[in-house]
């Protein structure tokens, strides 16, 4: 899932890493991804075409702005992903379906996970989604969140933020 403080992400996998599956490539979900890539050397990066040009660019992703910005240096480890693809990535068999729950953000994707579902900054329980940002889509975004209401209906979601966060304005 999304790369912040990798320090916090690495007790938890056990020194094993499969991909980097994306909900979107805003900033706050990025930062640690070249630090993965140094322990983890090309592990795959899951986004569509929008997060991949987010990933290049400090001024899409929003990086720039916050002063510390930030390129993905290895380009060449995305792997894009359309609209309702399926990943075989856990040797159980385990089911990774990418959906494009686009409006926060062109590159928003929600990824079902088995029965979880992770829904980055497209849908936080109890917050107002954010779309007054550049590139942001207002009705994309009304649209999106009313598909992943009918998708959690038999799924747990996980957010991008928790709802505390946002109140405090960290969350884009
Ligand atoms: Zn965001």
């Amino acid at each position: 899932m999304d790369c912040g403080d990798v320090d916090k992400i690495l007790p938890l996998i056990d020194g094993k890493l499969s991909g980097v599956l994306l909900t979107h490539a805003h900033f706050d979900h990025i930062y640690g991804l070249n630090v993965l890539a140094s322990l983890f050397p090309a592990v795959p990066v899951y986004t569509n075409r929008a997060g991949l040009d987010e990933l290049c660019s400090d001024k899409l992703n929003f990086s720039k702005y916050h002063g510390d910005p930030f390129v993905l240096e290895d380009a060449g480890s995305v792997r894009l992903v359309d609209n309702g693809d399926k990943l075989d990535l856990f040797d159980d068999g385990i089911e990774v379906q990418a959906i494009f729950t686009l409006g926060h953000s062109p590159s928003c994707v929600t990824w079902a996970v088995d029965d979880l579902l992770f829904t980055g900054d497209s849908y936080i329980p109890g917050v107002k989604t954010v779309t007054n940002l550049p590139h942001a889509d207002k009705q994309q975004a009304a649209e999106s969140e009313a598909l992943i209401h009918q998708l959690a209906t038999c799924r747990t979601v996980y957010a991008g933020h928790a709802p505390e966060l946002n109140e405090n304005n960290q969350m884009i």
